[in-house]
Protein backbone atom coordinates (compact mmCIF):
# COMPACT_ATOMS: atom_id res chain seq x y z
CA UNK A 1 0.00 0.00 0.00
CA UNK A 2 1.62 3.10 -0.98
CA UNK A 3 2.52 5.67 1.59
CA UNK A 4 1.39 9.70 1.01
CA UNK A 5 2.62 12.59 2.19
CA UNK A 6 1.01 15.34 2.97
CA UNK A 7 1.08 19.15 4.17
CA UNK A 8 -1.74 21.18 6.26
CA UNK A 9 -1.47 24.97 4.62
CA UNK A 10 -2.96 25.63 7.97
CA UNK A 11 -0.89 24.98 10.31
CA UNK A 12 2.56 23.69 8.16
CA UNK A 13 2.08 20.36 9.80
CA UNK A 14 3.22 17.68 7.08
CA UNK A 15 2.42 14.03 7.75
CA UNK A 16 2.05 10.79 6.16
CA UNK A 17 -0.79 8.45 5.46
CA UNK A 18 -0.69 4.90 4.11
CA UNK A 19 -3.70 4.37 2.33
CA UNK A 20 -4.79 2.84 -1.28
CA UNK A 21 -4.85 4.24 -4.52
CA UNK A 22 -8.46 3.90 -5.04
CA UNK A 23 -9.25 5.79 -1.33
CA UNK A 24 -9.43 9.78 -2.12
CA UNK A 25 -6.71 11.79 -0.71
CA UNK A 26 -6.73 12.86 3.12
CA UNK A 27 -8.26 16.63 2.90
CA UNK A 28 -8.73 16.89 6.75
CA UNK A 29 -5.39 17.92 8.35
CA UNK A 30 -5.34 15.47 11.46
CA UNK A 31 -3.87 18.34 13.76
CA UNK A 32 -5.97 21.12 13.21
CA UNK A 33 -9.42 19.53 11.21
CA UNK A 34 -9.25 22.34 8.23
CA UNK A 35 -9.57 20.86 5.00
CA UNK A 36 -6.27 22.33 4.10
CA UNK A 37 -4.38 19.54 3.40
CA UNK A 38 -2.31 19.50 0.35
CA UNK A 39 -0.43 16.02 -0.82
CA UNK A 40 2.88 17.03 -1.54
CA UNK A 41 5.15 14.26 -3.95
CA UNK A 42 7.79 12.49 -2.47
CA UNK A 43 11.53 13.03 -3.56
CA UNK A 44 12.79 10.22 -5.03
CA UNK A 45 10.10 9.44 -7.45
CA UNK A 46 9.81 7.47 -10.75
CA UNK A 47 9.66 10.44 -13.44
CA UNK A 48 13.23 11.41 -12.31
CA UNK A 49 15.57 10.90 -15.11
CA UNK A 50 14.67 8.58 -17.86
CA UNK A 51 15.83 9.99 -21.21
CA UNK A 52 20.20 10.60 -20.77
CA UNK A 53 20.50 7.21 -21.48
CA UNK A 54 21.34 6.57 -25.10
CA UNK A 55 22.54 3.50 -26.93
CA UNK A 56 26.18 3.15 -28.06
CA UNK A 57 25.46 3.83 -31.56
CA UNK A 58 26.85 7.25 -32.62
CA UNK A 59 26.26 9.25 -35.80
CA UNK A 60 29.50 9.32 -37.00
CA UNK A 61 32.36 6.47 -35.72
CA UNK A 62 29.82 3.10 -36.08
CA UNK A 63 32.63 1.16 -35.22
CA UNK A 64 33.74 3.42 -32.36
CA UNK A 65 37.23 4.13 -33.09
CA UNK A 66 36.67 7.43 -34.70
CA UNK A 67 38.26 7.10 -37.95
CA UNK A 68 35.83 5.32 -40.26
CA UNK A 69 35.55 8.99 -42.41
CA UNK A 70 38.99 8.14 -43.66
CA UNK A 71 38.18 4.50 -44.30
CA UNK A 72 41.18 3.22 -41.97
CA UNK A 73 38.62 1.09 -39.48
CA UNK A 74 37.52 -1.32 -42.76
CA UNK A 75 34.00 -1.74 -41.46
CA UNK A 76 32.72 0.63 -44.27
ZN1 LIG B 1 -3.45 21.61 9.99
Amino acid sequence: MPLYDYKCDACQTKFEQEHAMSVPPVKTCPHCGQERVRKILSTGGVMSGGMSRSPASGPSSPCGMGSCGSGMCGMS
